[in-house]
């Protein structure tokens, strides 16, 4: 904590003063960036409402522990000294991760679904992941999705779909990238013979760890080319920081990790993503959304340790590929009932549904004194709880789920569940407009060398021209 607070005080304005002599440097005709450490922090799903909710959680929270002297500018990722917008409109209309992951990555504007690549023509996109490769520098994927997800596999893979976990699992071990590390590498066989992704991995070189220890037995000399699934891998995922059961194994040390094996005279790319800030704001679900948030910042902040060491060398970007949820909040609360209404939440949605609310047998009683003890006293018996347990404890089959009217109120989720989060929410100001993706502009935050060039209005797909500007 100490380390933060001190960046509060005297880093970031060292950083303010490196950015504008970086500026400087570059208006003054000097073409070179030369990053040769390049960090591209994806929050999936991450948009300006979803990086000021996070901040303001921690900034109750330093009031509530007694610090009034913070309000602001708590998140790292916040307080770097450039900043920008993207849009992220894909082929298709409202993007995807695919198509946008694709536009980061590969400079490519293509249509939702496809992975670094145009379906149509058949046409194959290389990512920036892959032109750092060429360059001789080592490369390096993190995410809290499976390792085979859109988002990471644009950077190492091409598909004309991104369901095809198979190809792109088998992809990703062919890639010979240097470091994998997040959830799972997924089987992804359907009615496929061949060896399973993790397996042919193994037999190209990939040194497997699965366990807590491996992890942290891995040495920066000697390791090889590693993949480092997290121990605790539930559908694929890392566990919801919220549900607060991840073997103490963070995105942030996934990071540090990456830094130690991939740090070389040669340089690294490293491409993280924070992939469940997605999942909560698909479920409407602010409190997992901020945890999510805020473990993805403090991934960003060991990046930012090892660029306070080589400032000249060294290149961040954070950014995401689209914003979830159509996140927003109003003026309900103070900042403290802010942090104190969403840190009673006990657990993800996904926690909430797997274990509470599939109950057929409970009483509506028993089941609203549950949900508040789970998300908090803010649940009120209204009609609109009530008729939404009326439809979780009706079969499936049988409630008409493709309705517009029902799809606009739960989506694909357990309803029961759902209305409580929206009360929940509702009670701090905090609405969503819908289960999906929105066309919202997306903040880009940037440090180092390189980072004044992304400051400015532009399309995604210039991240990726950006960052190979940079590298130069
Ligand atoms: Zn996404």
């Amino acid at each position: 904590m100490n380390f933060r607070k001190f960046y509060g005080s005297h880093v970031r304005f060292a950083r303010v003063l490196m950015t504008l002599l970086g500026a400087i440097f570059i208006f003054s005709g000097a073409a070179e960036a030369g990053a040769k450490y390049v960090f591209l922090f994806i929050g999936d799903g991450m948009g300006t409402a979803q990086r000021n909710a996070a901040e303001l959680y921690l900034a109750g929270m330093r009031m509530e522990n007694g610090d009034d002297s913070v309000r602001d500018s708590q998140l790292v990722m916040n307080s770097l000294p450039v900043s920008g917008e993207i849009r992220t409109n894909s082929l298709s209309g409202i993007t995807d991760s695919a198509a946008a992951g694709t536009a980061l990555a590969t400079g490519r504007k293509t249509s939702n679904g496809a992975i670094a690549m145009n379906p149509a023509s058949g046409e194959k996109f290389q990512s920036v992941a892959h032109a750092a490769r060429r360059k001789g520098m080592k490369a390096g994927i993190v995410t809290s999705s499976f390792l085979q997800d859109a988002t990471p596999a644009v950077f190492f893979g091409h598909s004309p779909k991104r369901t095809d976990l198979y190809a792109l699992g088998v992809q990703l071990s062919d890639s010979g990238f240097d470091y994998f590390a997040g959830g799972g590498l997924l089987d992804g066989r359907v009615g496929k013979n061949g060896p399973r992704p993790l397996d042919a991995a193994i037999s190209k070189g990939y040194r497997v760890v699965n366990t807590p220890e491996g992890f942290r037995s891995l040495e920066a000399k000697g390791s090889g080319r590693v993949i480092a699934t997290h121990p605790r891998v539930s559908g694929g995922y890392m566990p919801w920081v919220i549900d607060g059961d991840d073997a103490g194994v963070t995105l942030a040390d996934f990071v540090d990790k990456g830094i130690a094996l991939l740090d070389g005279k040669e340089g690294f790319f490293m491409m993280v993503e924070g992939g469940k800030i997605d999942l909560a704001c698909h479920a409407n679900d602010a409190a997992a959304a901020v945890h999510e948030v805020i473990a993805f910042d403090r991934a960003v902040e060991r990046a930012v340790k090892f660029l306070d060491a080589r400032p000249d060398e060294t290149l961040i970007v954070v950014t995401s590929d689209h914003e979830t949820g159509g996140m927003t909040y109003s003026a309900s609360c103070d900042v403290r009932q802010f942090y104190k209404v969403l840190s009673t939440q006990k657990g993800s949605y996904a926690a909430f549904e797997r274990t509470i609310s599939p109950r057929r047998d409970a009483k509506f009683d028993a089941a609203l004194g549950a949900a508040r003890a789970f998300f908090g006293p803010y649940i009120g018996d209204s009609k609109g709880v009530r008729s939404a347990y009326a439809l979780s404890m009706t079969p499936k089959n049988k409630r008409k789920t493709g309705r517009p009217e029902y799809k606009k109120l739960y989506g694909p989720y357990d309803p029961f569940t759902v209305a409580c989060i929206r009360e929940s929410n509702a009670h701090l100001g905090i609405t969503w407009t819908t289960f999906y993706h929105t066309g919202k502009n997306i903040p880009v935050s940037a440090i180092g060398a390189g980072a004044s060039m992304f400051s400015g209005e532009y399309e995604n797909t210039e991240i990726y021209h950006k960052l190979m500007a940079a590298m130069n």
